[in-house]
């Protein structure tokens, strides 16, 4: 037999397919290939009888190392490599755990003492003899166990006589192992409930958006569907937006499946990510819950695929190859003859023009579970607390609310719209702002650590005593953040207990659901948080959200801002009174008159969608156009510039020959200049005609001068 295989080299020149002889490798195997001169790793694609080549002169396979790739993953390959203009080998690496390529980890193994033979014993040797009889009727018992228990001679003893032999035995690290545990709550589906998952099973289309209002039981439905699909002897994959919502979703499908349940995400220990993926390869686990890259699991014959929060820009990758988890789970959908579920209480424009198109079939969730209401929306104006003397983060509406829902010996949820601290650092001398030295932006200042940090690099400063240009010492701090809102916060409400969740404070693989648990339990009164705290989390006890800067997203100059800030503000507001007593949620604003804190404020998403899209349809944005970004970065301007100047030209020419099919064609600088110490610039489009695609990315990806990096990206959700 011949083995097709493709080379675990990501490089163009080596992107096909080379033929050997298969010396028992199967398809999906990783081999190791004499390659070159030297001997590398490749994938079986397939086998064949014969080969185009000289037979004679075919190389053998020299080793099969393991067999990590199923057969969906093996036809996916090539729809992958095609749809995101990326090698083969960088397609199948997406399916493969990172670790396991590098050959880091390996499975775990422990010893077992097995029963081999009866032996005679000296009628002395009591231990012994106890030990045999006990292994005789167990079978088999880990070692370490056995010994503990029969002591070492004896068993010692046993094994040189070949009464016992050790096997080793895989052993699974389970991740959050503390976590689990919780008994399942056993629930009967509401009529609502019971009519989604009707519909959905009724309906001909492979989409389903179902569209739930929080708090609307979208949970609930997403595990029925999930048993039904175990029931069949099928499989699931779980995708949920970010790490921080993994071990809460996590813990709840452990309570229901048990471990037929396995978790895939980056906060894992590599060899606990490595088990988990085995786990789901080997059948032995059939549900796969995690972030974006758990679109890869490697579970056979799906049954229904969920995706949670379909609207979150996180499903989008921004690194190589730059696949959004919405279209890769439509393909593993579509290859499994299962549904793809999309579920939100803000979908994305995108979706929802294609639900109402009739593309996808919509199911629409208008009520929370029990009829409990939506908490009751109170703008304040920022700008009437300013004129009263208010200097602070918080506005009278919010103080007030605040002290009840505490009185009440209830929960507060106080949001902020951006990831902050005490901002950036201004010297009031000369104006200038502290910069980091390798990127284009804005030092942010974090005052437990007393430090200077760039979010783009990871780099730290240590705090200057004057400023860098003039020497002026008058520097100071602009803005708020988490830190400073928790210091206020303090100080109005001595005796609360406060928590803040930002990027800083939830370090370490379980950081965030420490101290998701730790609010759940009501060890604090008051949670303090960015983004992190905004979606997915149900806290039975909170009653109030106050959302500090609601429109503070509506100043990015990116078409999509509208959009998110309205999903901002609804799934913030979402958090509060989600059993028991009614909530409420305070909007504060600067510009209460905007259309998008208005629909939001009156749950009308009909009314924002109708707007947004005529929005973006007259302005020719998506989902109506296409944006397409080509970046070109390099160490030196030079090279970036010449780089620029070549795809520039050449584009150029394909957009004289369809002026038609562009909306917009310019070349610029980004809007961040330089990040980690690369000068930043790019070809930005907006393109009327996807056909136009393949040419835009074969010409952007022509061979350059060495020294430059250039990446194409589609609606980019990052514009900086
Ligand atoms: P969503 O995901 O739509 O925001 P959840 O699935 O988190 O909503 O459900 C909201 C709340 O309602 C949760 O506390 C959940 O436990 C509860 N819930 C969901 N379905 C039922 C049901 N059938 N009976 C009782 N409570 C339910
Ligand atoms: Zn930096």
């Amino acid at each position: 037999m011949t083995a097709e295989v493709i080379v675990d080299i990501a490089h163009a020149d080596v992107d096909r397919i080379f033929e050997y002889r298969a010396e028992g490798a199967e398809e999906g195997c990783r081999v190791r290939v004499p390659f070159g001169g030297r001997t590398v790793d490749g994938f079986v694609m397939r086998l064949k009888e014969g080969s185009d080549f000289d037979p004679a002169k075919l190389k053998k396979v020299a080793a099969v190392i393991d067999k990590p790739l199923t057969r969906e993953c093996l036809s996916l390959v090539h729809a992958l490599s095609a749809r995101y203009h990326c090698t083969k080998a960088l397609a199948l690496r997406l399916f493969l755990p990172a670790e396991m390529r590098r050959g880091q980890v390996h499975e775990l193994q422990k010893n077992v003492a097995v029963f081999a033979a009866d032996v005679p014993l000296t009628p002395r040797a009591k231990a012994q003899a106890a030990a045999l009889a006990f292994l005789k009727e167990q079978g088999r018992c880990p070692y370490t166990v056995y010994r503990e228990q029969f002591g070492d001679a004896a068993v010692r003893a046993l094994l040189s006589r070949g009464a016992v032999r050790l096997e080793k035995e895989r052993v699974a690290r389970t991740p959050l192992a503390g976590l689990a545990g919780e008994k399942p709550a056993v629930r009967t589906l509401t009529p609502a409930q019971q009519a989604a998952i009707g519909r959905i099973a009724a309906s001909s289309r492979r989409v389903q958006l179902l569209h739930g209002v929080t708090g609307s039981g979208k949970t609930e439905i997403y595990l029925t569907l999930i048993a039904a699909a175990l029931r069949e002897g099928k499989g699931a994959i779980f995708l949920v937006p970010e790490i921080s919502l993994t071990p809460q979703m996590f813990s709840q499908l452990r309570a229901r499946f048990g471990d037929r349940v396995a978790i895939l995400h980056s906060g894992l220990s590599a060899g606990e990510r490595f088990d988990e993926w085995h786990r789901l390869r080997s059948g032995e686990a059939k549900i796969a819950v995690g972030a974006r890259s758990a679109v890869f699991a490697p579970v056979e014959n799906l049954g229904v695929i969920v995706l949670d929060e379909e609207h979150d820009g996180s499903y989008q990758s921004e690194s190589n190859p730059r696949y959004d988890a919405r279209e890769v789970a439509l393909l593993r959908a579509e290859h499994n003859g299962c549904k793809l579920i999309l579920g939100s209480a803000t979908p994305s424009v995108e979706t929802y023009l294609r639900a109402s198109e009739g593309e996808y079939e919509l199911i629409e969730l208008p009520e929370r579970i029990n009829r409990r209401p939506l908490p009751e929306m109170i703008v304040a104006d920022m700008r009437r607390e300013v004129r009263r003397g208010n200097d602070s983060a918080f506005s009278a509406a919010l103080r007030g609310e605040l002290s009840a829902c505490l009185e009440a010996g209830n929960q507060a949820i106080v949001f902020l719209n951006r990831r902050g601290y005490a901002q950036s650092v201004v010297c009031r001398d000369c104006g200038a702002v502290l910069k980091c030295e390798q990127c284009d932006v804005s030092l942010t200042y974090h005052s437990e650590e007393g430090c200077l940090k760039c979010h783009y690099c990871g780099s730290n400063y240590k705090m200057p005593r004057a400023c860098p240009p003039c020497g002026g010492v008058h520097l100071s701090y602009t803005g708020t953040g988490t830190q400073k809102v928790v210091g206020e916060l303090q100080k109005l409400y001595p005796a609360a207990r406060i928590l803040r969740m930002d990027f800083d404070t939830t370090g370490g693989k379980e950081g965030h659901y420490k101290i998701l648990k730790r609010f759940a339990a009501h060890e604090a009164d008051i949670l303090v948080g960015t983004q992190m705290i905004a979606k997915g989390h149900d806290f039975p006890s909170v009653t109030l959200v106050g959302i500090l800067d609601a429109d503070m997203s509506l100043h990015f100059s990116d078409y999509r801002s509208g959009e998110r800030t309205f999903q901002l503000i609804t799934q913030v507001a979402g958090r509060s009174g989600r059993a028991g007593e009614k909530g409420k949620a305070v909007v504060q604003t600067y510009d209460p008159a905007n259309y998008i804190l208005r629909f939001a404020a009156a749950y009308d998403y009909k009314g924002f969608f109708r707007h947004e899209a005529a929005l973006r349809k007259s302005t020719a944005f998506p989902p109506f156009a296409r944006i397409v970004r080509v970046m070109v970065t390099a160490e030196e301007d030079k090279a970036a510039l010449e780089a620029l100047k070549e795809v520039y030209f050449s584009l150029k020419e394909l957009y004289d020959a369809h002026p038609q099919g562009f909306l917009f064609f310019n070349k610029m600088h980004a809007p961040v200049r330089r990040i980690q110490n690369r000068c930043r610039y790019q070809v930005l489009m907006r393109i009327a005609d996807d056909s136009l695609l393949p040419e835009i990315y074969a010409r952007a990806l022509a061979p350059r001068p060495r020294g430059a990096l250039v990446y194409v990206e589609e609606n980019p959700g990052n514009l900086s």
